[in-house]
């Protein structure tokens, strides 16, 4: 039996009205201003993960699998200490969907997220456990660090994405507030986590076998970012420069170090992709040791030695084994 006209009309004003409202809030969501209600809206297509700089990139990348924008602050190839921000950055960060930063790493943005007060931030530095700072009181001007009771993380060293470990804590940390803020997302993002932490621990056990059984320990970096990379692996790491690659060592800082080269044997040091590699050039020249490259994943470029983390930290592996004399 066909169904009657007056049912018919019924059924066709409710297409029309689910279709009206339906436009409404699109275009309600297209006109949303920036640093709007609420922890972002996740029916927003456009609105993007703003990350201050690379690993947090990488990682919220591998976690949203291409589901939402993201996009960085510190541009591919500049070295991401000391970042400066341009206002239309800062008008990024706060229409994100969530902004994910470490903080004491970028002052700049430490500055801008007080500053906008984003609806929507994400800490990672509590997760990342940075528990080694620079040495004050260390023999020579550069970088060596320990451990210390950092809950306040400025004088923290801040790469803990090369500690396989620290970034998997990180990670988790991302896709659990990622699945709370798009609970629609929740299942996929808290799938990708975990495949993504599966990745972090299996590179873990590789970097542990492969740098077992070294002839040397002592790691002669170009700053001193491989600090939390040392730690878990046994090594004694000694930056030429600071925790900052800005800070340049003075004279006697550089004899302390090829000083240190010499008495240890050290037949390597290693330089950096973003950093200007004089000083490590200078100590090798000094010391007869040879240069190699480590990279401390502050930015993928063509120049890098790997498309992403995973290719670019087995390739600093290889680099390791090969300095340090690894079996
Ligand atoms: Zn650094």
């Amino acid at each position: 039996m066909p169904p009657s006209p007056a049912r018919q009309l019924r059924s066709g004003l409710a297409v029309l009205l689910a279709a009206t409202a339906l436009v409404m809030a699109t275009a309600a969501c297209g006109t949303q201003p920036g640093g709007g209600s609420g922890s972002g809206s996740p029916s927003d297509p456009e609105q993007a993960v703003v990350t201050s700089f690379y690993p947090l990139q990488f990682a919220v990348e591998q976690i949203t699998g291409g589901a939402v924008p993201v996009t960085v602050l510190t541009k591919p190839g500049t070295e991401p200490h000391d970042l400066e921000l341009a206002p239309q950055d800062v008008a990024r960060m706060s229409k994100a969907r969530l902004v994910v930063y470490a903080d004491g790493f970028q002052p700049a943005v430490d500055e801008a997220i007080a500053e906008v007060q984003p609806t929507s931030v994400l800490d990672v530095a509590d997760a990342a456990d940075l528990s080694l700072t620079l040495a004050e009181e260390s023999g020579h001007d550069g970088g060596s660090t320990q451990e210390h009771d950092a809950h306040d993380h400025a004088g923290s060293d801040p790469h803990f994405w090369l500690d396989p470990q620290r970034y998997a804590a990180v990670a988790k940390v991302i896709g659990a507030r990622l699945g709370k803020d798009d609970p629609a997302r929740a299942a996929a993002y808290g799938r990708n986590t975990s495949a993504f932490v599966a990745k972090l621990t299996a590179l873990d056990g590789q970097l542990r076998s492969g740098l077992t059984s070294c002839r040397a320990r002592v790691l002669v970096t170009s700053h001193a970012a491989f600090g939390y990379l040392a730690q878990r692996y046994g090594l004694q790491q000694h930056g030429i420069t600071g925790i900052s690659p800005d800070a340049e060592p003075s004279g006697a800082g550089l004899k302390q170090i090829s000083d240190l080269v010499r008495s240890q044997g050290v037949t390597t040091i290693y330089q950096e992709t973003l950093v200007e590699p004089h000083f490590a050039q200078t100590v090798a020249g000094s010391t007869g040791a040879s240069v190699a490259t480590l990279d401390p994943l502050e930015g993928i470029t063509s120049a890098s030695a790997g498309g992403d983390y995973f290719e670019v930290m087995r390739s600093n592996l290889h680099a390791l084994q090969k300095g340090l004399g690894c079996s």
